[in-house]
This record gives structure tokens, sequence and C-alpha cells, in this order.
């Protein structure tokens, strides 16, 4: 049936996840009517908006180095050989580790992983840090206070070559046009879904069908433009997927936690401009993504801003919570200052005395392994858990819901690698655990 209501694919959320799938679904099933939909009024103002748009394939698992390497060889592509610029730049990415982490066995096997994948990556000794990275501090022995915050000397980096940042909003705008060529359907924003339905599968009409021993499926969404149906709906809503499966039963394995980037001008500060500065990595000739020893802080440099953007990862202690309202991602000043404020300065001197100009928070949203999901249960194709690193991965996982939409028991991914269509489901998932989480 032709209508403004019925098509055969509605894909909710027009993050990066989202505007990838409309496009490799529309692309690969040039027939279909497929409808891209979101509540925000434009496409990319969610957690896509909010991360540090950096990209790596240095992970510890090699689905993980699979779904990146893949996916960031197609921005290069898309940079390179489409000229769509992306600002995609890469300034590298650099580990910071003590000898204790340096030696143990996780880093070997993600060395060994890396390796196997074909991964570049370099490791650098203490002593090429310190004449390479301007006032890096990795000597705390005499430091009480290093001692009472547990932080770990620098010994070695391990830096990965292949890695930088990219534009989010450009990325997003990409496969948005791209899908925009190609679609029947304009995409709809303004569109707030607020629950799933789920009917009988046949239908008998029978009143308040479905029963226990029927056949369901979901087969529409209602929003708040009324109710929209489809034969199959593309999930790619982020930190909210919960939000929509729970009612329906389906349990999305995944779980939020808020995450915070914190932006720290160097202008008037000439250490940290020539921390910025730091040549000999790339040839961008910038500091690289950094991630100190300890605590989970990190920092990525901020070329137009003269800064950098200053994140953490902390885990124990740090809530999972289901983000309903905006107050659940307000950035919180304290953390910076009580938290990451003193271990920032304590590796890298240049910080003192910095404060925040700017802050913002969102939400990762974690699988279990540390793996995406994307799998098709009752109607529904889900595409969640990138867990923190869902822009890296997006080409990859766009292809994945693509050949699962198409049934195909391979996905191929960028460059001819293929992936088996459910290796990131639920039932027959078929990866390794990832260790390497920022
Ligand atoms: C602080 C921070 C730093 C990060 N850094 C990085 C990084 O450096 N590199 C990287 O790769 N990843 C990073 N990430 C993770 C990355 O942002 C996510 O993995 C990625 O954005 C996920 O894309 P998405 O499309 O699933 O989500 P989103 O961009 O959040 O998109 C989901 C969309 O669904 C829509 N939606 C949700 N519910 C509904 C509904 N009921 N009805 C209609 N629409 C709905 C939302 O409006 C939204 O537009 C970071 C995240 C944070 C928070």
């Amino acid at each position: 049936m032709s209508s403004d209501k019925s098509f055969d694919v509605i894909v909710v959320g027009a993050g990066t996840l989202g505007v990838a799938a409309a496009y490799y679904l529309q692309k690969n099933s040039p027939d279909k009517r497929i409808l891209l939909i979101d509540r925000y009024l434009a496409a990319g103002q969610a957690n896509t908006a909010m991360s540090a748009a950096a990209v790596r394939n240095m992970f510890a698992s090699s689905t993980n180095q699979l779904l990146t390497d893949t996916s960031i060889k197609y921005f290069e592509h898309v940079q390179e050989e489409l000229k769509c610029d992306l600002l995609f730049e890469k300034s590298g990415y650099l580990w910071l580790l003590s000898e204790e982490q340096f030696g143990n066995p996780s880093v070997k096997t993600w060395i060994e992983r890396m390796e196997r994948s074909g991964i570049s990556y370099k490791v650098y000794s203490k002593q090429e840090l310190k004449e390479m990275i301007p006032g890096l501090n990795v000597d705390f022995s005499n430091d009480e206070e290093a001692e009472l915050m547990n932080l770990q000397e620098v010994s070695y980096g391990l830096y990965g070559a292949d890695c930088g940042f990219l534009d989010p909003t450009r990325l997003v705008e990409y496969y948005l046009d791209e899908f925009k060529k190609i679609s029947h359907e304009k995409p709809r924003f303004g569109v707030n879904v607020e629950e799933l339905i789920v009917e009988a599968d046949p239908k008998l009409d029978l009143p308040s069908e479905p029963y226990v021993w029927q056949k369901k499926k979901v087969t529409g969404v209602k929003t708040n433009k009324g109710v929209l149906t489809a034969d199959v709906i593309v999930l790619a809503t982020g930190a909210w997927a919960n939000e929509l499966l729970d009612p329906v039963g389906i349990d999305s394995q995944t779980k939020v936690k808020k995450r915070q980037l914190f932006v720290i001008h160097g202008e008037d500060k000439p250490p940290l401009v020539e921390l910025l500065n730091t040549k000999g990595f790339s040839d961008i000739g910038c500091i690289p993504f950094t991630i100190l020893p300890s605590a989970g802080v990190y920092f990525r440099p901020q070329l137009q801003e003269q800064g950098f953007w200053v994140g953490c990862g902390d885990k124990f202690g740090r809530e999972y919570k289901y983000v309903q309202t905006d107050d659940d991602l307000v950035p919180e000043s304290a953390y910076y200052e009580n938290s990451m404020y003193p271990v920032l300065s304590k590796y890298f001197p240049a910080f003192t005395d910095t404060r925040p100009t700017n802050s913002w928070a969102g939400g990762y949203s974690y699988s279990p392994d540390r793996i995406p999901f994307v799998y098709m249960e009752s109607g529904v194709l889900v595409i969640n858990g990138a867990s923190g690193s869902g822009i890296m991965k997006a080409d990859a996982l766009a292809r994945i819901a693509d050949a699962l939409y198409r049934g195909e028991e391979e996905a191929e991914l960028f460059g001819g690698k293929k992936i088996r269509s459910t290796a990131l489901g639920q039932k027959g998932r078929d990866v390794e655990v990832e260790s390497v989480i920022i």
C-alpha cells in the first residue's frame, strides 16, 4: 500500500548510525519505501553531536578492529576519492602506559591481535616520549600526592597512526545527502516515537488480540504525528533504545552511562600551545588523542580552538542510568575540577590553573561485551550498544544492518572484508570481548 503513513522500512533515529543505515538500505533495495524519522528538528543532534569525534582502529578485539578499520577506510575514501570533505585528519592516538600496564597480558593480546589484523602501531619508550612531548611528567618518585591519587608513572607509549578525527556533522550530512538522492521518502524531523506497535501476525481481527498463542510482530510506531506502519522498524535510537524496547519485552542488553567533555583553551597559555603543537607523531604536527595511564582521563587536541577537549572514561562509581530528561545529561564542573584536573595537571603541568570554557555531556550505550549489537527481533532491526565508539564503526554497522534486512548471510564491508550478518546479534553472537574502551 502506498500512503504517507505506510512504508517498507521506517528508520527511527537520524544519528550517525540511523542515517548510514538508511543510506545502505535504500541503495541496496532501490524499490523499497524507506522513511527516516527523528524527534529532533535535524539529523545528528544527539550523541553524535556530543562526541569527541575521534576515530581509531586500535581495539583489542578482532571484531571492533574490523568494524572500525573498514569504516575508517571508507571515510578516507569518501574524503579522498569522492571529494566530500569530512575534515578527517590522522593525528593519531597515543596510550600512555605504565610498566605494569604494558606488561599486562591483556595489553599483549591487544598488540598481538593488532599485528594479526595488520593494524599499524608503534611503541615509544619513556625516553622518547619525554623528548617528544613538551612538559610530560614521567617521574612521580617522591611525589606523595601522585601516590595518594594512585597515579601510575608513564613508561611506554602505544601509538596508532591510522587514527584521528573527523567532523561528525559532515559525516551525517554525507550519508543523509546520499540517502536523499535515492530515497522515495523525504526524511521527517520533529517526529517522536512514543511506542512500538505490536500486532498479531497474521491478524485475526479478534477483540484485544494479540493473544499469547498468536505470533506477534512490531508493525509500526505510535508518534506525536500519528501512527506510521512498516514491515520493518529499524531502531537506531542510541541511548534511548530501552525506552522503546523495554515496553514490548525486548531486552536490549544495553545500559547507558553519562560521559562528559570539557573544553580547555590554550590561547593565553604558551605551555599548552606548545603541548598542542607537539611535533613528530603525525604529519598534522599536533599532540595525538592521548589517554593517560590512570583514572581514565584523556584529551584530544582541538587545533581550530587552539585547545583541548578533556574527557574521562570513569567506570566503577559512575551510575548506569536511563537518559530521560535533559538534566540527566548536564556536565558537572566540579567533576572536572576535583576529579579530572588533578590527574591531568600531574601528568601535564601545562594544564595547571586551567578552567573549562565550555562543556557538554551525552550518554554511552554500553553492551556487556563492549561490542555493538545489530539484530532483527520480531520486526525490529536494532542497531545499538556501540559503547562509546559508534561514529568510528558507523559504516560497517550500517552495512551489516542492511545485509541482515536483505536476508544475506554475510555482510560485505568496505574493502571487501566480510562478516556474518548475525555475528553482532543477541543470538548466535560471534565476537571477542573488547577490553580497550575509553
Ligand atoms: C562524550 C562522548 C564522547 C564520544 N566520543 C566518541 C568518539 O570520539 N568517537 C566515536 O566514534 N564515538 C564517540 N561517542 C559515541 C558516539 O557519539 C555514539 O556511539 C554515536 O553517536 C551513536 O550514534 P547513534 O546514531 O546511535 O546515536 P545518536 O547520535 O544519539 O542518535 C540517536 C537518534 O535517535 C533519536 N531518537 C531517540 N529516541 C527517539 C524516539 N523515541 N523517537 C524519535 N527519535 C528518537 C535521537 O533524537 C537521535 O537523533 C561519544 C559519545 C559521547 C557521549
